[in-house]
């Protein structure tokens, strides 16, 4: 559709009105959207992010501190209105109690995602993750699944925030030497994002926007710290690999 990266966000891909986010855990929303977040709120499009994952980590105080972290983060991108659901995180599956997204039924989230947003019809489009979850983290991939869920029930268009798996593979091939900081590629599958030929729209932030998108990440102090990846990065190999935001826009309503 729009193969090229551009500095807008034209209603062709995100219609007027208002625009649902779902995003897997606090951070992802900054990693992935910020700058589209950020695009869409000063064009007048408002923008809801709920996480499904966020709502129970280890314990109390680490739920609490997650959560504190997404409201400084959201706040700093613009985001209008910000929900969590109850969800464990998938990585804590046996903790005692666990409810986790991985495991839970799509018409639980669904019903659960509907009772913090209200009505889903009210929205002009839906934002997801494509089929790959990004990096391949397993509530990653359930956020794919329900996205396409709640698009193919509410009849709202669905775009899917990607990683364009060729500018990855370039950016890890220029690094300078073996000490840059880099993603922790552990975590990551194999097929990670999509393909630059199915990357339909690029958003390309501006200047103005990549700082926001570092202040946002900074917020998350409980995920990454200033020495680290990504924001121990000079500001050049920063814009590199994150100053450009993917979406895929399925073809068809799935
Ligand atoms: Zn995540």
């Amino acid at each position: 559709m729009i193969s090229s990266p551009r500095r807008d966000l034209p209603a062709e891909v995100f219609p007027d009105g208002e625009i649902l986010f779902l995003h897997a855990h606090p951070d992802d929303e900054a990693f992935l959207t910020a700058g589209v977040l950020l695009e869409l709120d000063a064009t007048g499009r408002r923008c809801t992010v709920v996480y499904l994952a966020a709502g129970q980590l280890t314990s109390a105080p680490a739920t609490f501190r997650r959560q504190a972290e997404a409201h400084q983060a959201c706040a700093a991108l613009e985001v209008a209105e910000l929900h969590f659901l109850g969800f464990h995180d998938s990585c804590y599956d046996d903790h005692p109690g666990a409810v986790s997204l991985g495991t839970s039924p799509d018409e639980a989230v669904l019903a659960a995602l509907t009772m913090v947003t209200g009505q889903l019809g009210r929205y002009s489009a839906i934002v997801g993750y494509d089929r790959n979850g990004g990096y391949g983290h397993r509530d990653h991939r359930r956020v794919h699944e329900i996205a396409r869920s709640a698009a193919r029930e509410s009849s709202i268009p669905l775009l899917e925030a990607t990683i364009d798996r060729d500018v990855v593979t370039r950016w890890l091939a220029s690094a300078r030497s073996g000490e840059e900081l880099r993603p922790d590629l552990g975590f990551w599958s194999p097929s990670f994002g999509l393909p630059g030929s199915l990357v339909d729209c690029r958003y390309e932030l501006s200047a103005e926007q990549l700082v926001r998108k570092r202040e946002a990440l900074a917020c998350h102090a409980s995920q990454m710290n200033p020495g680290q990846f990504p924001l121990g990065l000079e500001r050049e190999r920063f814009a590199s690999l994150l100053g450009v935001e993917s979406l895929h826009v399925p073809k068809e309503m799935p």
